[in-house]
């Protein structure tokens, strides 16, 4: 408890400090401090100020803990500092072995066919995206998604860049390519489309366990009200139909039928309500990742149509950046090609529609169906 106590002390200490506070110990467990208006405004506190972190409190001092709202005072000093950082990885000057059985692996097309036109040396950008992601309903469960982003070739190598982190810890450091090597930052509007629709399915499959868990213990909750509101039931209707019709008992009888029914109901919408689950995601931490590739131009092609796409192979992971499914932005192979401006897409893009069955591209309307208007979900 002592340990604890001090430890956030430190903690506090050392933030304030860096945000130019000028900070003094004083006793017991706690602190002086001398806040410059930044700090004051986070913090909520005036210019001078005494905070207590241990079980005694010295004179006058505000008590700080982990429970409370202190927490996420502190992280207010904390924003715009160290959640960005940038690393420049030299990787080995290795160069894929065989790019078309690379591609081969990598480039399954139900319903086109690709040509490789280039393999040439090149330099890209990352953008890997850490997010806390927490499901709460009758349990809390927290976990971090990361999200890395290739910004040359949209692609989102997820198996890939979770391979590199290993190489984060020894980097490789190396001069900065000129920045007319790089692939340009995107707008924010792009960035935020693409996090938008590739966070859901990746949610969804982080969650699968969890709401599994929870589906599970729904089931066996809703089978124990079940049978036992069905064995009250039926004893009062064996009751009820054994009495003479004009008897008041059997109106009472009655009565409780109806009044188990009611109660059944409620206890259903009650165990629906505890085991709702809200999700929330929050940004934490963005790393920009320079690295050298080769980078693949790929001609697809499609009836009498064609278009290059471009994939990077990654000489730190030795693997391709997979193509990315151009409307879900799923993790899931993208299998076909559409016609009209050849994305590839997961199957499930190119599904009839709900209302007048013609089959579209999800990535070419993303909204609505081209032929009747049906909007999609
Ligand atoms: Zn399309
Ligand atoms: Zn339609």
């Amino acid at each position: 408890m002592l340990l604890e106590a001090n430890r956030m002390q430190g903690f506090a200490a050392a933030l304030l400090r860096h945000r130019d506070a000028l900070v003094e110990p004083i006793e017991p467990e706690g602190l002086e401090v001398l806040a410059p208006p930044p700090v004051q405004t986070a913090l909520g506190i005036g210019e001078f100020a005494r905070l207590g972190f241990g079980a005694s409190l010295p004179p006058a001092a505000q008590r700080v803990g982990i429970e409370g709202d202190w927490l996420d005072r502190l992280g207010r000093l904390l924003e715009g500092s160290g959640r960005r950082t940038r690393l420049v990885l030299a990787g080995a000057a290795r160069a894929p072995g065989d790019p078309e059985r690379i591609l081969g692996h990598e480039l399954l097309l139900d319903n086109a066919t690709w040509r490789l036109l280039e393999v040439s040396p090149a330099w890209t950008r990352y953008l890997v995206l850490d997010f806390r992601a927490s499901a709460v309903s009758d349990e809390k469960r927290d976990f971090i998604l990361r999200l890395p982003i290739n910004l040359a070739t949209a692609t989102l190598p997820d198996h890939v860049l979770g391979a590199l982190t290993a190489q984060f810890a020894s980097p490789d450091a190396m001069a900065d390519p000129p920045e007319a090597a790089l692939p340009p930052i995107w707008e924010r509007a792009r960035l935020l489309g693409l996090i938008d629709r590739a966070l859901r399915p990746r949610l969804d499959s982080a969650l699968a366990p969890f709401v599994k868990g929870l589906r599970r213990r729904l089931d066996r909750d809703q089978d124990r009200l079940h049978r036992y509101h069905n064995d009250l039931h039926r004893e009062a209707m064996q009751r009820a139909a054994a009495l003479p019709e004009a008897d008041p008992r059997r109106l009472r009888e009655e009565q409780r039928v109806a009044a188990i029914g009611r109660e059944y109901r409620a206890k259903l919408d009650d165990l629906a309500r505890q085991y709702a689950t809200r999700v929330s995601v929050q940004w934490v931490q963005t790393l920009e990742l320079i690295t050298p590739v080769h980078r693949f131009a790929v001609q697809i092609r499609r009836r009498k149509s064609d278009r290059t796409l471009l994939l990077d192979w990654n000489p730190l992971t030795r693997k391709l950046d997979p193509p990315l499914c151009e409307a879900t932005a799923s993790a899931e192979r993208p299998r076909l090609v559409c016609d009209e401006a050849l994305h590839l897409v997961v199957a499930s893009a190119l599904q009839p529609c709900e209302q007048c069955s013609k089959a579209f591209c999800r990535a070419c309307h993303p909204d609505r169906c081209p032929k009747c208007g049906n909007q999609t979900k």
